[in-house]
């Protein structure tokens, strides 16, 4: 542990973004100093809850280099073989198979509490990173050369300083807000209820996504026997459809789902979550940089925002350790632009694409609604336009980062 107030790195948020950074550096020389603000086991952890995520590709080889994946305990039958994807009571179908794009699989899907609990230990186990935890930040000040955060903890205030600051405080950022950072914020007036269920079929490693005028319905592959539910419905109808008994949501589920896995049993608790797109235009200041949900939020139609993040933390980290390797100051803006260079097509790219899927699909006009299906069928025929659509979704399109291409730091 680091007994000083002064580090190299500070990390507001030690959720699924910031404790991935941590863990990323964890064995450089830096002294790393993560704030979060609600403790790592607590049940209102807000990274690390209910949900499941849908790692991609490429997220599980960051992981993987990163020597956390053998740390996980991945379960039978989470990994995604193959994406079906459908829109309801129309023609247009699109089936992706691993095996399209000489995959094994098209990504895992895993609780955010496996993760969690792999990332807490791997931040605990780091000689070089300190964790303030539940600790929240009280002021920022940038300086030309450094940064100051006052942070309080068990109702103790301190002055922590370092090169740079990374806020990966999530949709709300709090340092976002007290740096004056501007962001477009774009509620979807969708809700997305979260929960697991037991199907009568084996789901077959296959993923689900059904698009609905009302929002997409995802059903993920967890382990051999149990789905995870990514549901998203108009904002104002989610209070009702949670107040619903057991019974009631089921055939209410099953009923937008059709019957392709049996029918529906035991159900886990709900949950929800509403949507937003957010965008940021700058995601650098000096001495500061927005990583993950700070930096962009994303409809989680195709379970693409923490593999955004996870990208954002893999680049980051490569330029934050090449810059330390030449003795170059890493915090400097130089550094931090050719950061935000080489993030901004692949975050602009995801939350265009996502954004695109939710205003394509929910809208009923004739016209667009024959296109859509029609694209369906052209991506389901074609096999070098599902190996691009495979690619892209499985973040191995572009400039890979290091850690992402199998290469440590
Ligand atoms: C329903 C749903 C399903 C999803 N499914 C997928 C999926 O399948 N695949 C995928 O890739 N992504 C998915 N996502 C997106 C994914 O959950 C987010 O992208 C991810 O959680 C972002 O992580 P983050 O660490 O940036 O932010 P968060 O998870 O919000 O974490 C922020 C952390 O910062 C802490 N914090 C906040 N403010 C402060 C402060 N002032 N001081 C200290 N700490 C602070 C919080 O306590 C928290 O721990 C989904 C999202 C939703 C809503």
């Amino acid at each position: 542990m680091v007994d000083d107030a002064e580090f190299d790195l500070i990390i507001v948020g030690g959720g699924l973004v910031g404790a991935s950074l941590a863990c990323s550096l964890a064995t450089s020389k830096l002294r790393i100093a993560v704030v979060e603000a609600v403790p790592f086991r607590s049940e209102q952890q807000p990274s690390f809850d209910d949900r499941t995520v849908a790692l991609a590709y490429s997220s599980c080889r960051i992981l993987e280099t990163m020597g956390l994946w053998s740390k996980m305990d991945i379960v039978d039958g989470c990994d995604i073989k193959t994406i079906h994807i459908s829109d309801r009571g129309h023609f247009g179908f699109a089936r992706l198979h691993a095996s399209d794009a000489g995959l094994q699989a098209l990504g895992y899907v895993i609780p955010t509490r496996t993760l969690g609990a792999a990332l807490l230990a791997g931040m605990s186990n780091a000689e070089n990173i300190t964790i303030f935890c539940p600790a929240s930040v009280e002021s920022v000040v940038m300086h030309d050369d450094s940064t100051e955060v006052v942070i309080e903890e068990a109702g103790q205030h301190r002055t922590i300083g370092a090169r740079l600051l990374v806020a990966a405080d999530g949709v709300h950022s709090t340092i976002r807000e007290k740096i004056g950072i501007t962001y477009r914020q774009r509620m979807y007036q969708q809700t997305a209820i979260v929960t697991n269920i037991e199907t009568e079929l084996p789901h077959q490693q296959v993923a689900y996504e059904r698009f609905m005028p009302t929002g997409p319905l995802a059903l993920l592959p967890m382990d051999k026997e149990r789905c995870a539910v990514i549901w998203s419905n108009p904002a104002d109808r989610v209070d009702e459809m949670l107040a619903w008994d057991d019974e009631t949501f089921l055939a209410a589920l099953q009923h937008a789902f059709g019957d392709r896995l049996g029918k529906f049993g035991k159900i886990g608790r709900r949950v929800s979550y509403p949507l937003a797109l957010t965008e940021v235009e700058e995601t650098i200041k000096p001495r500061l940089v927005l990583i993950g949900n700070a930096a962009h939020t994303v409809h989680p139609v195709a379970g693409q925002g923490f593999n955004l993040g996870l990208r954002d933390v893999a680049t980051l980290a490569e330029e934050i350790v090449e810059a330390q390797r030449g003795n170059k100051d890493f915090g400097a803006l130089d550094v931090l632009q050719r950061y935000q260079q080489r993030r901004r097509r692949d975050t602009q790219a995801v939350s265009r694409f996502t954004d695109g899927l939710i205003r394509i699909f929910s809208n009923t006009l004739m016209p667009l609604l024959v296109l859509r299906n029609a694209s369906l069928v052209v991506v389901d025929l074609f096999p070098g336009i599902k190996k691009m659509f495979i690619r892209r979704t499985s973040g191995l399109a572009g400039r890979l980062p290091r850690l992402a291409r199998g290469l440590r730091l």
